[in-house]
């Protein structure tokens, strides 16, 4: 089995299909978290969650990318996170790739998507559920946060992890997984791939982007998560059957899947 811990299908990219595509993983024995960026794609990932039994389910959150398009509301996400198919809070983070260029601007967007971060990681406690991590060019920032943290431990996933291995054991040492997807076909994370330790991994795709480059320019899907998967067995010297089966294995612990 595999288990692509970050898709999209709640996206438009897959507005003619998404119920094929959803429909073939399964029979191929391949299960999907469906990640919400904002209101809007939270409640269509629920909405897909809904229609199945098992092996879909659904994240709900606000991505700090959307912070310009909405104003974050507890109340309406906790309201999602009710159903039963909500497994996460996500994805929800720090992304300071494209930042405003006047100093001013850029610390008032900082400040603003940190905010909202913690008032998203509040609402994760107070619904005792796992957090997906997005973060960009902001490792640094988000582990201080992390280790600020009061209350409740959390748990969850630093997504698209592309930090160092200093970052990664930062991450490690709080207990958080890394999920790993086609970036690391962009980027050379082997160096990260081969010293965090297998049972702390996730696989994921983040479709419709990030699609591997044995696809070419096609639109990314779960199923192309096994592409990861092998460049994962290659890193680490270890059976594709077997990394599969563990970070599947992972997902359903972190996301309390188990029956
Ligand atoms: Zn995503």
């Amino acid at each position: 089995m595999l288990f692509d811990t970050h898709s999209h299908l709640n996206l438009p990219a897959f507005d003619k299909d998404r119920y094929e595509v959803a429909n073939k993983c399964l029979r191929d024995n391949i299960w999907m978290i469906n990640v919400g960026i904002d209101y809007e794609s939270s409640r269509k990932a629920v909405e897909i969650a809904r229609r199945y039994k098992e092996g879909v389910f659904a994240a709900v959150g606000l991505h700090p990318e959307n912070l310009g398009k909405e104003v974050f509301r507890g109340d309406r996400y906790k309201a999602l996170a009710e159903s039963p198919k909500v497994v996460a809070i996500g994805e929800i983070g720090l992304d300071f790739w494209q930042l405003p260029k006047e100093k001013e601007k850029q610390e008032r967007q900082k400040d603003m998507q940190k905010r909202v971060l913690e008032k998203e990681i509040l609402l994760a406690q107070e619904l005792g559920l796992p957090i997906i991590f997005h973060c960009r060019k902001a490792h640094n920032e988000l582990i201080e946060i992390l280790k600020n943290i009061k209350g409740k431990k959390l748990c969850g996933v630093i997504h698209c992890f592309t930090g160092n291995i200093t970052q990664a054991k930062e991450y490690l040492s709080m207990g958080f997984y890394l999920g790993f997807d086609g970036i690391i076909f962009k980027m050379d994370l082997d160096n990260v791939l081969q010293k965090v330790p297998m049972e702390k991994m996730l696989v994921e795709t983040d479709c419709p982007y990030l699609t591997p480059p044995q696809e070419g320019k096609r639109r990314n899907r779960p199923e192309f998560v096994k592409y990861v998967v092998r460049h994962i067995a290659e890193a680490k010297q270890m059976s594709l059957n077997e990394v599969a089966a563990i970070t599947a294995q992972n997902a359903k612990t972190l996301f309390c899947l188990e029956k």
